[in-house]
């Protein structure tokens, strides 16, 4: 159909393309390579919001805030890609990183706080990132150590329940969720922009790795989607910690589903007497693992995980 067009009519729309031009169309992005290990990273910033964007790379996916009053970060993924990560916020803006948000204390959210020290950013996070990252860490599930980490990566600010960053005309409200994905799990809401970056308590169309040594229940997680679901719209853009793309309210109440339906499965095989095999055996996500079961947290063990969490074994 398009060969037969009239280029009259193909010339009289271009000005008006020109002239105006959509907010997709204004959007920005930017990106960098980084060479880690054998392996080429490409950390990518998409922005969502004016002045808003979702970071991807290695690691969990960061949140970013720019404007006049500096840069608000969320999350710092490892510290190989803090260079990377550099650049790509230079070519947003040139203003330097003012704040980084821990949303809770793992290495693939936090690896960067050393960098970011050095060169004056403030690093803040609930009072559990610290105290979990100034001691050795042990997680059952994945039979895992983890080293304290060193001094100068530590969270400097702290907080028990909630905080507001007043900057780029913005209130960031930052606040805690008990026993989700850990016990120091914070949320993020850019609230003017109807934005909210959920840390690992969202895992975008992959069983979510849940911390249980740390303090994360599944139960507790389910909690915390339901008070994010009752402060968002069906406007609200949704950041998750892993997965490749933003996701919306929608998004979040499939989420919820899928939890609450795999560990009311889970529970009621555990108070008929089940063992892990025979629950493993019975497939209870067989009916999300289509969509939710591609990633590193195959059915089994995401079946072994919210087995262990229920029945208190892990
Ligand atoms: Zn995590």
């Amino acid at each position: 159909m398009r060969s037969t067009r009239p280029l009259a009519a193909f010339l009289a729309t271009v000005p008006l393309l020109a002239g105006t031009g959509s907010a997709e169309a204004d959007s920005e992005s930017a990106s960098a390579d980084v060479m880690v290990g054998e392996r080429v990273v490409t950390v990518r910033a998409e922005e969502v919001a004016p002045g808003l964007f979702f970071i991807t790379g290695a690691g969990g996916n960061m949140g970013l805030s720019i404007g006049d009053d500096g840069v608000f970060l969320v999350d710092d993924q490892y510290a190989p890609l803090t260079d990377a990560i550099r650049q790509v916020i230079a070519k947003l803006t040139d203003q330097p990183v003012k704040f980084v948000l821990n949303t809770h204390w793992h290495g693939d959210h936090t690896g960067g706080n050393e960098n970011l020290g050095a060169s004056g950013t403030v690093v803040i996070a609930h009072d559990n990132v610290r105290s979990r990252m100034s001691a050795e860490q042990f997680e059952s599930f994945w039979d895992r150590t983890t080293p304290a980490s060193a001094p100068e990566a530590l969270p400097v600010v702290t907080f028990s329940d909630a905080v507001t960053f007043h900057m780029n005309g913005l209130s960031i409200r930052a606040f805690h969720v008990a026993a989700a994905h850990t016990d120091g799990d914070t949320i993020v809401q850019f609230q003017e922009a109807n934005v909210v970056h959920m840390g690992d308590v969202l895992f975008h169309y992959w069983y979510p790795y849940i911390d249980v040594s740390a303090g994360g229940s599944v139960r507790g997680t389910i909690a915390a989607v339901n008070a994010v679901l009752s402060m968002i719209d069906a406007q609200t853009v949704v950041m998750p910690g892993h997965g490749a793309t933003v996701t919306d309210k929608a998004g979040l109440e499939n989420y919820r589903d899928m939890l609450q339906d795999v560990a009311d499965r889970i529970q009621s095989m555990i108070d008929a007497g089940k063992s892990l095999e025979e629950v493993q055996a019975a497939r209870p996500t067989a009916a999300w693992d289509e969509e939710w079961g591609q990633h590193f947290m195959t059915p089994e063990l995401f079946t072994k995980l919210i087995y262990g969490d229920l029945s208190g074994g892990l």
